[in-house]
């Protein structure tokens, strides 16, 4: 049934991770001022279609992507305490984070430089350190690690919930199953089409994940979607393996590559992901998402070899999509081309930590066209190559 064209302040085309979060940061501020907000979703938010399921993301303070995501993130943690006391719901845990490798590591070296340019807490742990305070691991003498007590994980999909909750609460709409097919620059203003309807806005914000291509291509070739997977076995002894005596972490195993994982929370069962997986660029609408035996044994390998006591029967296995972008970094910015266009997307397999602090940027810019947050490193026009079209 079409719903009839009508207008709102701001439209969010997709209302996953950071559409949610926008969603209840625009609503919030809506409050009073009796502007509209109407979050869009192709799915049923949480859902498996996209980026952020699978029961635990990874938030940790000391930052070796770069240390200027460290006041972002500080800022992230304050507001994911406040979805907590406003929502009731325990959204973030905390179990410190661990990160590992052999030497010359820069997993370990760039997130101690971000501990020391920020003044971050953390310990620096030999192997022999490691395995005396975590029994869980079994790794080679040389390796070291780098502990922090502010790292933990988040719920992902109970985040998106309790942000869609409390933005629907605050007066913001959501429709599901209703999918962004085009939109095109009204006047200052936007106009929407959808499977289902056409709308009018004063600002869209675009926050489609690996659909960003598509949303908007003129993004298509610097954000690119990537197939990962996700595994869950059975522990042979849980209790090494309890949030309260394994942080999560992200080890780096030299030549295979960087893996991360998670305490028992959600499933009684070790959760492992390798970065990157096998660096299979996808379409999300064509994406094979049913998990292969090869990406089964890729992280039973890894998890046999450094938790002799932790990979057990497979519990549950998972595909799940990363959007890349060339440097890593994110996009977050005005669209170039289309000023009361915002984008939030290429958020290159490390962005749900931040959702809540994107959330905040993204109102701030789609009401101010500017925000206070220092959001240099992921500006749209970055990369050369960036296309005119779209
Ligand atoms: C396996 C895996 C592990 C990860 N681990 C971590 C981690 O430990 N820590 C961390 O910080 N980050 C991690 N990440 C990254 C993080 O999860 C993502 O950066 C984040 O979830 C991206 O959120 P998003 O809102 O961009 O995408 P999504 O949550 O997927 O939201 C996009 C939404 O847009 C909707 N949509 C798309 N197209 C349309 C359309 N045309 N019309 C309407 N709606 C549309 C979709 O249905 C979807 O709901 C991981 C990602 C994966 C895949």
């Amino acid at each position: 049934m079409p719903r009839s064209s009508s207008r709102h302040d701001v439209i969010i085309a997709g209302a996953g991770g950071m559409g949610s979060a926008a969603a209840f940061h625009l609503a919030r501020r809506f409050r009073n001022g009796g502007q509209r907000v109407l979050a869009i979703d192709a799915f049923e938010p949480p859902h498996e279609m996209g980026s952020s399921h699978g029961l635990t993301r990874i938030i940790r303070l000391a930052y070796h992507e770069d240390p200027s995501y460290v006041p972002l993130l500080r800022r992230a943690y304050e507001l994911w305490r406040d979805l907590e006391r406003a929502s009731g719901q325990r959204v973030l845990t905390i179990t410190g984070s661990l990160e590992l490798g052999p030497p010359g590591s820069a997993a370990v070296a760039d997130a101690l430089a971000s501990c020391h340019e920020h003044d971050i807490p953390h310990d620096v742990l030999s192997a022999r350190e490691i395995m005396a305070r975590f029994p869980a691991y079994r790794i080679p003498d040389d390796y070291a690690g780098l502990l922090q007590p502010d790292g933990g994980f988040l719920d992902p999909e109970g985040c998106i919930a309790a942000h869609l909750k409390l933005a629907q609460a605050l007066g913001a709409e959501l429709h599901t199953g209703e999918r962004v097919v085009e939109w095109e620059p009204q006047g200052d203003g936007v106009r929407v089409r959808t499977d289902r309807g056409e709308y009018e806005a004063g600002r869209l914000i675009i926050t489609a994940g690996a659909w960003l291509p598509k949303v908007a291509p003129r993004f298509a070739p610097v954000a690119s979607p990537e197939r990962n997977a996700l595994a869950w076995f059975r522990p042979q002894r849980p209790d090494l393996f309890e949030p309260s005596a394994f942080p999560v972490f992200i080890f780096d195993d030299g030549d295979s590559g960087w893996f991360y994982g998670f305490p028992m929370h959600g499933l009684p069962g070790l959760k492992v992901g390798k970065h990157h997986h096998f660096r299979e660029v996808v379409d999300p609408d064509t994406v094979d998402r049913t998990p292969r035996p090869q990406d089964e044994a890729a992280l039973r390998r890894f998890a046999e070899r450094y938790f002799p006591e932790g990979a057990g029967e497979t519990l549950r296995l998972a595909t799940c999509l990363y959007t890349n972008t060339p440097d890593g970094h994110f996009l977050i910015d005005r669209h170039p081309d289309c000023p009361q266009v915002i984008i939030g997307g290429g958020f290159s397999g490390h962005g749900y930590k931040f959702c809540s602090l994107v959330g905040e940027v993204l109102a701030d810019l789609a009401l101010d066209g500017k925000t206070r947050h220092d959001i240099h490193l992921f500006r749209a026009g970055r990369f050369s190559e960036t296309s005119r079209s779209g």
